[in-house]
């Protein structure tokens, strides 16, 4: 039904950084390559920010397909919330936002991508395990971990 790999040692160990970001930059690119920076294999990321455009991508189970959807306008970052592992060695993000529109109504999903504008104040933190891969799973469609 799951699978899991513990977290040792729990509060000893574990890299904590709190990260900002540039001003225009691509969430995902900056993410990517703090994380090749810091060779994180296995990790969690959390923040808020403001971006001018995000697009995000919603997966339709019955057809296992992606469809992306792109909003070009200012919104906060209210939620973002994510891991980090290695897909064939490759930094792995699996990023959710919800963003909060100017109307307050708020629009969200799975993050492909979204460009600041204003900033991005994220919290990561590297559990040191380098045993969290990912593999493409046939029945979901989805990357899913692989300890
Ligand atoms: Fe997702």
């Amino acid at each position: 039904m799951y699978q899991y790999t513990p977290v040792v040692p729990f509060s000893e160990g574990v890299r904590r950084y709190i990260l900002s970001l540039d001003n225009h930059v691509s969430i995902l690119e900056a993410l990517t390559a703090f994380c090749k920076e810091k060779q994180v294999y296995c990790g969690k990321v959390s923040g808020l920010g403001a971006i001018s455009s995000a697009t995000f991508r919603f997966l339709d189970p019955a057809t296992k397909q992606y469809v992306d959807k792109t909003f070009d306008e200012q919104m906060e970052i209210t939620c973002l919330t994510g891991n980090i592992s290695r897909k064939d060695g490759q930094v792995y993000l699996h990023i959710h936002v919800t963003a909060g529109r100017r109307d307050y109504s708020c629009v969200g999903g799975h993050l492909l991508d979204a460009r600041i504008n204003g900033a991005c104040e994220l919290f990561v933190e590297d559990y040191c395990l380098t045993s969290a891969g990912r593999r493409f799973d046939e029945e979901t469609g989805l990357n899913l971990y692989n300890f």
